[in-house]
């Protein structure tokens, strides 16, 4: 449920952008703007050339824009300007992907190397006080509104990274933000390496789904081996009846990176507190926070805490019944842990609600899943999707599609779904390039884990997984729709970073409805339609665990700001962690875990995971104005596109909302949906 935003630093225009016919590295075949970016496959070398040949690019752009003669005009300094970003965004977000998805590790230590190297340049960029001065000398009172605004933004962007400081300081940011970039990577790579296992007996996998067990053969030892990737460790929570084999996989699966990343987030965590200090800030937290829409980590733990009141009925009722549901299987049982949860929940589904969730994924095939996201986007936003299959991927299990709009090529996109060794773990989104009106369409990714994609298995999917799907598609739709404007700037989701999650997270609504579920959603078997009365039985049980679900996320979303909202000097991350688990979820602690090692997010999001929830507040109140009986109907989706999604970042996320509410976003939605019980 995440999506990478590359070249995040601290309040920096995170996008930045070139002019052709400007000779840097020698010999280094660009494919055109409108190609696909991994055109002509290229090996280690070629592939770093061309990305170290655009941020050459983007230096001869600015030096032209500072270059130009008196008086300063929007042709002669922000086009250039743009430009730079363009290459730079180019640069950046294909080196992010190369670095986590590239089969081999040439290409990844490549694209790592130059990760920093184009973060480093955006630093340096951000730090430039002739670009500021340049841009603060451009007369915007006779432009359109999204120019000015992208003028504006950018400035305020320079004064929040620092520009305005003297010279020994705007040294020592850009130090101290390399340093940043680089710790961070290193926590990243900690949790992606971490390769742990642990190995179990064929009567303890008893409950497990037969295509589980299918998957997991014994040894010539007679024992299976179990990864901690989510295709392994997910069902397991949830289905294996042996106690004694969750306790393990939850052990080993909340010390993934532990003791490494002890270390390096606590460096990491000092070395964002130096930054904020020196750029006047008085911890991370609020630094991080200052381009938000809460604007500062006070307004963000305020928010925090209206979330865990508003949840707390709910979640000692749920509790109660996970304890019951417990009690039936040990009558002397006082409390329910960590790794019964899911288990229980399940139980609870099974018992109280009469849903199986087992009953669920005969309908839902991979394959299936991903022809019905398509075809449901495709319906919804009034658009096609087209196969390319002999386009440029970088393993031949990716596919790439293009976007039709009205006849027009209008982006490109690749779907790389299934887990392989050293990939990205997780499920996001990635930018690969922003699209610019005109000049080049934009192109993304969806990184993702889910079954699937292995001869002779059906990949039956969790309808979390297809959740999570739609989900991380909405991104991509944004990222497809907000690429058409006249600047790189402020193209694509470059909205607020508490924002983004909402597009994404209101069209999970879409994932609950039987009526969708039901063009696609067929048994693999019979080719039955799902039936509209087990979708609802499995709406009901789903909202079950809400309150404690939400707990959970304001787990994440208070250590994560905690973390960084004061000097960490003799503050350990295991007695925050531990802290607010204590304080939000009714689970005892479980001594001996150390969730924050692999807790991605503390890198990329760093002080700011409470932006989900934040997100979910908007997204409840925009699907407020759908029709929940007519999800198909495009009238809404038409009006939503256009006044929501194709802006991009050219106003600010909370005047997008209301153009479409026609009101200012609030809680009601989101409470009323809390406390409901039938979704
Ligand atoms: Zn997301």
């Amino acid at each position: 449920m995440i999506r990478l935003r590359p070249l995040t630093l601290a309040g920096l225009l995170l996008a930045m952008t070139l002019a052709p016919h400007v000779s840097a590295a020698a010999n280094v075949t660009m494919p055109p703007d409108e190609a696909p970016f991994w055109t002509g496959s290229p090996d280690s070398a070629v592939f770093e050339a061309r990305l170290r040949k655009r941020l050459e690019l983007a230096k001869a752009s600015i030096s032209k824009m500072l270059g130009a003669k008196a008086p300063r005009t929007i042709e002669n300094t922000l086009v250039p300007y743009d430009e730079a970003l363009r290459q730079l965004d180019m640069a950046g977000s294909q080196a992010s992907l190369a670095e986590n998805v590239m089969p081999d590790a040439a290409t990844r230590n490549a694209a790592e190397k130059l990760s920093q190297d184009v973060a480093a340049y955006c630093t340096e960029l951000s730090l430039n006080r002739k670009v500021y001065d340049a841009l603060a000398a451009l007369d915007v009172s006779k432009t359109d509104a999204a120019t000015t605004f992208y003028v504006t933004r950018t400035l305020r962007d320079f004064r929040l990274a620092g520009v305005d400081k003297d010279d020994a300081t705007r040294a020592k940011i850009k130090t101290v933000s390399d340093e940043v970039v680089a710790v961070g990577q290193e926590f990243s790579r900690n949790i992606r390496e971490d390769k742990s296992t642990i190995t179990c007996t064929a009567d303890e996998l008893a409950g497990l789904p037969e295509d589980y067990i299918t998957r997991h053969k014994p040894g010539a030892d007679g024992k299976i081996t179990l990864s901690i990737e989510y295709p392994d460790a997910v069902p397991l929570f949830s289905y294996a009846k042996s106690e004694d084999v969750r306790k393990r996989m939850y052990m080993v699966y909340n010390n993934r990176a532990f003791p490494k990343n002890i270390e390096t987030l606590d460096r990491l965590r000092a070395k964002r507190h130096e930054l904020a200090v020196l750029l006047g800030f008085t911890n991370w937290a609020d630094c991080i926070t200052a381009d938000k829409m809460t604007g500062k980590a006070a307004v963000a733990r305020d928010f925090i805490d209206r979330v865990v009141t508003a949840s707390q009925d709910r979640q000692v009722r749920e509790y109660q019944q996970l304890l019951t549901a417990r009690k039936k299987d040990a009558p002397g049982a006082t409390a329910v842990n960590f790794w019964e949860v899911n288990y229980y929940k399940e139980q609870v589904r099974k018992a109280e609600y009469d849903f199986d969730a087992q009953q669920v994924r005969p309908y839902l095939p991979f394959d299936r899943v991903q022809a019905g996201i398509l075809a449901t986007a495709a319906t919804l936003f009034n658009v096609e999707f087209r196969r390319v299959p002999d386009a440029p991927v970088w393993h031949p299990s990716v596919e790439c599609y293009e976007l039709w709009d009205g006849g027009k090529l209008a982006g490109r996109f690749y779907l790389d779904m299934h887990p392989r060794p050293n990939k990205f773990n997780h499920a996001a989104q990635f930018d690969i390039r922003t699209g610019l009106a005109g000049r080049q369409i934009p192109e993304a990714a969806l990184i993702c884990n889910f079954p699937g994609g292995v001869a002779g298995d059906p990949g039956l999917c969790e309808i979390s997984d297809a959740t999570t799907y739609f989900h991380e598609f909405g991104h991509l739709l944004h990222t497809m729709f907000a690429g058409h404007g006249k600047w790189v700037g402020i193209g694509g989701i470059r909205t607020e970073q508490d924002f983004v999650e909402a597009p994404s997270q209101m069209l999970e609504e879409w994932m609950k409805s039987p009526e969708v579920l039901a063009t696609f959603a067929k048994h693999h078997q019979t080719n039955e339609p799902i039936p509209a009365e087990l979708v609802k039985r499995m709406n009901r049980a789903n909202a079950f665990s809400k309150g404690l679900d939400v707990r959970r996320q304001m787990v994440f979303a208070g250590s994560s700001l905690a973390c960084y909202d004061k000097d960490p000097k003799g503050v350990d991350s295991d007695g925050i962690f531990s802290g607010f688990i204590k304080k939000y979820q009714p689970f005892p602690f479980v001594e001996g875990t150390h969730f924050q090692c692999a807790f991605g997010h503390l890198n990329g999001y760093s002080a700011v995971y409470y932006t989900y929830m934040w997100s979910l507040v908007i997204a409840k109140d925009l699907f407020s104005k759908f029709d929940a009986t007519q999800m198909m109907t495009p009238g809404v989706a038409k009006e939503y596109r256009m006044k929501v999604l194709a802006p991009g970042g050219s106003k600010p996320a909370a005047e997008l909302v209301s153009d479409f509410l026609g009101r200012p976003f609030n809680e009601t939605a989101w409470k009323k949906w809390l406390d409901r019980e039938d979704q």
